[in-house]
């Protein structure tokens, strides 16, 4: 009888099969497809180096550009890339990986090209800073020729400001200048 009772309940149940407009819906936590905003990354590397199956690594075109690349076959969504970002160009969205579109490969790999740019003093091929980040840094009134300084020029040209402010002027001569 139980048994009985047991078939005729599931026969009047609805289906439980889900429908594409039935899913659960995913909680906003979700760490699901990762995107890489190649205009905020510096190429620092701490994405690949947290990274413990090694889903993130680079290559490189010398004097011409950085590429960031992803396989998500490797990845666990740990989230611990997106974390440590320190340009936040790293987001692990809130859908699921298979949707993924790639411009350049099957949907299972991500790769950014991150453009170098020459140098205004020294000429040396350098990843520039994110935009947003030389707006914070030169907001405060920083010399605007500096913006286009690399990293070894920007060091430069903040120990010469503060050789300046204690060696009369005329001291500090382009002898600075880092050699090459
Ligand atoms: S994505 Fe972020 S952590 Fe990775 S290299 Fe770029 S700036 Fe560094
Ligand atoms: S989410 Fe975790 S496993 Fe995936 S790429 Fe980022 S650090 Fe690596």
């Amino acid at each position: 009888m139980a048994m009985l009772k047991t078939i005729l309940g599931n026969l009047l149940r609805p289906s439980r099969t889900r429908a594409p407009a039935d899913m659960p819906v995913v909680p906003p936590t979700y760490r699901g497809a990762l995107t890489h905003d190649a205009g905020r990354c510096t190429a620092c590397g701490t994405c690949a180096f947290v990274c413990a199956p090694k889903a993130i690594h680079f290559t490189q075109e010398p004097g011409v550009s950085v590429s960031w690349h992803f396989f998500i076959g490797q990845c666990s969504f740990c989230g611990l890339c997106e974390q440590n970002c320190p340009t936040r160009a790293i987001h692990l969205r809130a859908d699921v990986p298979g949707s993924m579109n790639s411009a350049s490969g099957d949907g299972l790999r991500l790769e950014s090209v991150i453009r170098l740019q020459p140098c205004t003093r020294c000429g040396a091929a350098h990843v520039p800073l994110p935009a947003a980040t030389m707006d914070a840094l030169w907001a405060a009134g920083a010399d605007e020729a500096e913006r286009g300084y690399c990293p070894d020029c920007r060091r430069w040209a903040a120990s010469a400001r503060l050789r300046t402010a204690f060696i009369p002027d005329g001291a500090v001569a382009e002898g600075g200048r880092h050699d090459r």
